[in-house]
């Protein structure tokens, strides 16, 4: 079987890359170890915002916000191909620092912390709103009614959701999707990839070959990874059947990156460790107290009686959150766009069309040197 572009991997990064290439006329077959969408992406929170967007370098805000900029358009188009609703939707993110000059402030006072003063030139320089609130103002089922910053416009999605409609698009498109087609081994010649084999020993042919097996991504590649540093980190996250409208925003605890997510049907998520287990992901009893507790002590109604499920997923973990969205610099047929650590549904569109730019030799949005692959 041959087309214009083999993708390895079925989370977030490899569907996204496959619908926006059927777009722009590629011929795409995507290969999946398993099912698609069921690691990482299927087990992240889907804020669609790095946690403190101050706290990162400018690659990585670059490759946000245009995804911010894409996502309407991106949701719209799935929801049309598709009739399913990712639940994308901008609930705002309310920040809490519990900061000892910030607590009793109103928001009125002028309180000069370092988050605030940090996070206020970062918002205005990108353009990004932001407000200071009493959190009571935005979630009165907090425990603590304090000083607090307000982004109105941090989006979420529903990731389950999210990945079923891009599936369904990317078959509707025409692309095809193989599961259970683990990629076992390359075959390389005159310093391109001639083929890949499967562990049940079929062979695929392509023009161009891309991996977007997230963690796993350094083990497809084998030797040909070079000094590519992508390992797998663990994150564990809590689901709450609450009353429906108990929290309508999301809400982030500054010191621990500790958040909770309400979902539309009154779900709410509790996330996340961030644990190098190896490639490990089983959920484990000491999490689950840790963010129990911590989701308990935010919003008291969050309790163990509502507690309906905990699960874990590997990221793909990497320097400073910077994914490698390149062509590898010994084989010129070969691709990658993995890397993406704690974001990568917030990612997805843009560093979808990054890698299909490059494959199409189209002209880039943006200055993609700081996503090179490491040699
Ligand atoms: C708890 C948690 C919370 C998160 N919260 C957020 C969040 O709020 N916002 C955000 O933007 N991001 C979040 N993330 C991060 C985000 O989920 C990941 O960055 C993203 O899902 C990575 O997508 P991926 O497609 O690269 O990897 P994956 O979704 O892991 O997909 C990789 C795929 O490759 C396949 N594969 C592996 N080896 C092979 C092979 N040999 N052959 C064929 N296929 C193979 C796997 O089976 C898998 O389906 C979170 C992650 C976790 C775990």
């Amino acid at each position: 079987m041959s087309s214009d572009v083999i993708i390895i991997g079925g989370g977030i990064a490899g569907l996204a890359t496959a619908h926006q290439l059927l777009r722009l006329g590629a011929t795409v077959t995507l290969l999946e170890r398993n099912y698609c969408g069921q690691e990482a992406s299927w087990a992240g929170a889907g804020i669609l915002s790095p946690l403190l967007p101050w706290d990162y370098s400018e690659p990585v805000t670059q490759l946000t916000q245009l995804s911010n900029r894409l996502f309407p358009q991106f949701i719209e188009t799935l929801r049309d191909e598709t009739g399913i609703d990712p639940e994308y939707q901008a609930s705002g993110m309310l920040v809490l620092s519990h900061s000892s000059a910030r607590q009793h402030a109103e928001p009125w006072e002028k309180v000069e912390d370092g988050l605030d003063r940090v996070a206020e030139a970062w918002c205005a320089r990108h353009a990004f709103p932001l407000k200071r609130v009493r959190s009571h103002e935005i979630a009165p089922a907090l425990a603590r009614d304090e000083a607090a910053l307000w982004l109105p416009d941090i989006c979420q999605v529903r990731n389950p959701r999210l990945l079923r409609s891009l599936a369904k698009a990317v078959e509707h498109s025409g692309g095809a999707i193989v599961e259970n087609a683990e990629v076992a081994s390359w075959k390389i010649a005159r310093g391109q990839v001639q083929s890949i084999s499967t562990s049940r020993g079929e062979e695929y042919t392509a023009a161009s070959y891309i991996v977007t097996a997230g963690a796993w991504s350094r083990q497809v590649l084998g030797e040909h990874a070079l000094k590519l540093d992508i390992r797998p980190v663990q994150g564990q996250i809590l689901l709450f059947k609450a009353q429906l409208g108990l929290l309508q925003a999301m809400v982030l605890q500054e010191q621990d990156n500790f958040y909770l997510i309400p979902r539309r049907d009154g779900h709410i998520l509790a996330g996340s460790t961030l644990e190098e287990t190896g490639f490990e992901n089983r959920t484990t009893a000491q999490a689950r107290k840790a963010l129990l507790s911590r989701a308990h002590s935010l919003v008291p109604a969050l309790s163990e009686e509502i507690l309906a499920r905990q699960w874990g997923g590997l990221r793909p973990g990497s320097p400073e959150n910077i994914p490698v969205i390149d062509r590898h610099p010994e084989i010129p047929n070969l691709y990658l766009n993995s890397g993406h650590y704690r974001y990568g549904v917030t990612m997805a569109p843009a560093s979808a069309q990054l890698i299909s730019n490059m494959i199409l030799n189209k002209p880039q949005p943006l200055d993609i040197t700081p996503y090179r692959w490491p040699v």
